[in-house]
């Protein structure tokens, strides 16, 4: 079965990987994939081949945001049925370490989540024609909704888990800075939790117009200096929350200026060794918060999607079909035209 794969950086084939799907069990759904999303991570392994100490070290199918259609179900399967589209959720907690025993599902300790190269052998990923999954990992999508719109569960979860981390933002004044995928769902995430008033920063003029398709207030050009956020740095800071999506330790820095007293950054990018401006975060007593992956968000991320209660169609710049998989992720790598970029799985 034909599945995308990264053998090594820029060493990306479309190849025969897996064996055909054996027979069903009772609670199993098999899925034939239709669209997969391109994610940051997906591009790092495609590029260097890991990151931070992740690495891959056998070839691996990339994705883990992919729907499809359901091709059979077993006995036990009553949700969906032969032909309904899904969304199908990567991340499977085992439900007994101690995290799972805690409910804090996104730390378990044996996690497979596919398209991860973080446990050895690898999971392998949703780029590919067929997967039997458990049925509490496929969600229903309704029509008219596409299967690219459905593959953004996955990250529009991420966003909905990083919202959670901020707390209450009812009526918050919100800073996103960098608007690529995560950052442009950011925004999503933060308006449907009712934040007054959100900013927003890239230094590419297509991120700030996708941005700003997705209703945000503030849509700021930092490409030549972050002087632009000065109004936001006014009387010790204006803004209630940041969510830092870019990754750039220099745009954390000045994220951290634009915080009032008492404010919370939520790190949502993965980036490296950052420096931290200790004095600003006494003074000013900030908190700084991670987030990593998403827990029973997938669920309502399925349902808002699944309702078109949050249109994401315009985030999707392209799609290809997966023989065209290296333009792909060319282009998914090219910020200045292209936010999601979805591979055409069937
Ligand atoms: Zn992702
Ligand atoms: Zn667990």
């Amino acid at each position: 079965m034909r599945a995308l794969v990264i053998h090594a950086p820029h060493d990306l084939r479309v190849e025969d990987f897996f064996a055909e799907v054996g027979d069903l069990g009772p609670e199993d759904v098999l899925v034939r994939m239709a669209a997969g999303g391109i994610c940051g991570s997906d591009l790092h392994y495609y590029h260097h081949g890991g990151f931070g100490t992740v690495r891959v070290k056998q070839p691996m199918a990339l994705g883990h945001e992919a729907s499809g259609h359901v091709e059979a179900v077993g006995s036990a399967v009553k949700h969906v049925a032969k032909g309904d589209l899904v969304a199908v959720n990567p991340s499977h907690p085992c439900g007994t370490c101690p995290s799972c025993q805690r409910g804090a599902f996104n730390h378990c300790e044996n996690m497979i989540f596919n398209g991860s190269a973080m446990r050895f052998p690898h999971v392998q990923g949703l780029f590919r024609e067929k997967i039997s999954v458990p049925q509490n990992r496929v969600f229903k999508i309704a029509a008219p909704v596409s299967a690219a719109e459905a593959a953004l569960c996955e990250p529009f979860s991420v966003a909905l888990h990083a919202a959670k981390q901020a707390g209450d933002l009812k009526g918050k004044r919100v800073l996103v800075s960098g608007c690529g995928p995560i950052g442009v769902l950011m925004i999503v995430a933060a308006r449907l939790a009712g934040a007054s008033h959100i900013a927003a920063t890239d230094i590419t003029a297509h991120s700030l117009a996708v941005a700003a398709k997705f209703g945000c207030d503030d849509c700021l050009d930092v490409s030549k200096g972050a002087e632009v956020l000065a109004p936001y740095t006014e009387n010790r800071g204006q803004i209630d929350v940041v969510f830092e999506c870019s990754g750039a330790p220099p745009a954390m820095a000045s994220a951290l200026q634009t915080l009032r007293p008492q404010g919370r950054i939520v790190l949502v990018g993965l980036g490296g060794d950052a420096p931290v401006p200790v004095n600003m975060i006494v003074a000013k007593e900030l908190e700084i918060v991670g987030t990593f992956r998403f827990d029973l968000e997938f669920a309502r991320a399925a349902e808002l999607i699944s309702s078109r209660t949050v249109d994401l169609r315009p985030m999707i710049s392209a799609s290809f079909p997966m023989a065209e998989a290296v333009e792909a992720f060319t282009q998914a790598s090219d910020r200045t035209r292209a936010t999601k970029v979805v591979i055409n799985l069937s």
